[in-house]
């Protein structure tokens, strides 16, 4: 006797198209060009759109050629991290999309930045470079923009984001198609960190489907404030005896967290009054704009802080004559490139 496979949608008694059919572009079974695509009764969705960090050129975009961009109705984008966001300039600039791609705030204003910043620091020939600076602008101008906890409707498909930690704008998607509840989280961190409130969960909704990030696995990372005391400690051995601490830290995100946790620290052993921090790079300049801008999305404490007119994130720019010239001790942080 056959052998009936519940799994298989025409023994099940569902109609042709009824299911949910969910290809990994990218981000499936390695770190890097997260890109989901998802289709379900007729409609097509994008799930992110990153880059390869490790990888240059063509190497480093999602598997493209999977796909007919052409027929995408909706690409949905949770964060500002390269290996996110950096591939849709080429996909809204050198594919056939049409379709509309929404990202909250704050993703969209550093989202221009990074991928800038990208064309600027690609170590390739030009002949090999996926965008310029003119297909970053472009496709900025197609972003639409959503707020947490805002529904929105596209062909049929609701749906609305929800905070996730990580990085400032960082945002989970909950979708809707037809009565099929999918829940994509993206990167998200549950717990509170100094300047962004945790991941959120959606209020009581049955998700059919969930899409979750998992790089760390069930790995245990070492308890928060462990990590922060060793730091601390590491920094202040440093200057204390007259030294210069570097630090390679990305621009977003991390830079201002360790800034935030060094100025408290600072405030705390007033003799370390005189030393210097300094962030070298100008798109940390840039994004605490947009740090500032966006004050109604940090932790309660940080927005506590602003109010009174205290900047938390403060630190000296300097160049780097200005670092080598400096004989005393100093806390340099600097993109690992620039370091
Ligand atoms: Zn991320």
């Amino acid at each position: 006797m056959p052998q009936t496979n519940p799994a298989d949608p025409t023994e099940s008694g569902a109609a042709a198209g009824d299911y949910l059919e969910i290809t990994p572009l990218g981000a499936g079974c390695e770190v890097g060009r997260s890109c989901l695509y998802m289709e379900c009764k007729g409609r097509k969705i994008m799930l992110d759109c990153g880059l390869h960090p490790a990888r240059e050129g063509i190497q480093a975009l999602p598997y493209f050629d999977m796909i007919r961009p052409e027929e995408i109705d909706l690409l949905l984008l949770t964060h500002f991290h390269v290996d996110h966001c950096a591939g849709l300039p080429y996909f809204t600039e050198k594919t056939g999309f049409k379709g509309k791609v929404f990202m909250t705030h704050p993703t969209r204003a550093i989202y221009k930045y990074i991928a800038q910043d990208f064309v600027r620091v690609a170590n390739i020939s030009t002949d090999e470079q996926l965008f310029d600076t003119k297909d970053v602008n472009s496709s900025s101008e197609k972003i639409g923009r959503i707020d947490y906890h805002q529904e929105c409707e596209e062909k049929g498909i609701k749906f609305t984001a929800y905070r996730a930690g990580h990085v400032l704008g960082a945002a989970m998607f909950l979708i809707e198609i037809d009565g099929v509840k999918i829940l994509y989280t993206g990167d998200y961190s549950r717990e509170e960190d100094r300047h962004l409130k945790p991941a959120e969960i959606p209020p009581s909704c049955e998700v059919d489907v969930l899409i979750v990030e998992s790089t760390y696995g069930v790995e245990k990372h070492e308890n928060r404030d462990v990590r922060e005391a060793k730091f601390k400690q590491l920094v202040h051995d440093v200057v204390r005896r007259g030294g210069k601490c570097l630090m390679p830290c990305f621009a977003l995100g991390r830079a201002q967290e360790l800034l935030l946790i060094l100025n408290e620290y600072w405030r705390e052993n007033p003799e370390l009054a005189s030393v210097p921090i300094i962030y070298s790079g100008a798109l940390a300049q840039r994004s605490l704009e947009v740090f500032k801008t966006h004050r109604n999305m940090m932790s309660d404490a940080l927005r506590k802080e602003i109010e009174q007119g205290r900047d938390p994130f403060e630190f000296k720019q300097m160049d780097q004559a200005g670092i080598e010239a400096d004989p005393g001790p100093l806390v340099v942080m600097a993109g690992p490139g620039m370091l």
